[in-house]
């Protein structure tokens, strides 16, 4: 199966949490957006130009700070999608359930909203963007689907997953999220998380259903007994 000649993906380290950026868009178009854009939007912006990519929104895959910026209980994050819009022209593309908690740690308005359902997808040039629905870690937890990629936020990393002890986590959800919809991808998909927490930044499907242990558990009992319920 051959790649998308039109896909522009590029993975960017940044903060002091590891935190993975993804900038998805079209070479013909020269658009993109950016995943999770927080910490620093002088040095994302700044990757972009050097790309000659216009950023035309963000697509966010939960409200917690080092993903979108803003505050959450005392911990407070620089650089999110409040600050992207200061300087750009665009939406924040979130889950719907998720809109709310994204507005009241980041500050932005409705109108700067996009509100997904799951199975929504966003078109650039063209790229196709699927938007799924990941509920565990946070309730509107969403990943993204593209060309074989799946941007993963916090519901999937490297040998590991999201925690459900945080406010939002749910563990029953999170067993339905890994052992339900993200069962559904092929092995040959490529995981790119939202953390560089394991001892690759990227990884396949297929590799993590060998190596990671969350995605190897075989009951919901098993899985809340892990999770310490
Ligand atoms: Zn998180």
């Amino acid at each position: 199966m051959g790649a998308n000649p039109d896909l522009y993906l590029r993975q960017v380290l940044i903060g002091p949490m590891a935190n993975f950026v993804y900038f998805i868009g079209s070479k013909r178009t020269r658009e993109c957006l950016l995943v999770d854009p927080a910490w620093d939007i002088d040095a994302l912006l700044e990757i972009a130009a050097e790309d000659d990519m216009k950023v035309t929104g963000a697509l966010v895959t939960h409200y917690h700070p080092d993903h979108c910026g803003g505050h959450m209980m005392g911990f407070k994050v620089p650089g999110g999608v409040h600050e992207l819009l200061e300087r750009v022209a665009g939406k924040i593309h979130v889950n719907r359930i998720e809109a709310d908690g994204v507005k009241k740690v980041t500050g932005v308005g409705e109108g700067d909203l996009v509100r997904h359902d799951s199975g929504d997808s966003l078109r650039l040039g063209d790229v196709e963007i699927e938007l799924i629905h990941t509920p565990g870690h946070t309730p509107g937890s969403q990943c993204f689907l593209v060309d074989r990629r799946l941007v993963a936020g916090d519901t999937l990393f490297v040998n590991g997953c999201g925690r459900v002890d945080l406010p939002g986590g749910d563990p029953e959800q999170m067993y339905e999220t890994l052992t339900g919809t993200l069962a559904k991808l092929t092995d040959d998909v490529l995981l790119l998380p939202g953390h560089n927490y394991g001892p690759t930044p990227e990884s396949t499907m297929g590799e993590q259903r060998r190596t990671n242990h969350y995605l190897r558990i075989r009951s919901l009992d098993d899985w809340l007994r892990l999770m310490g319920r």
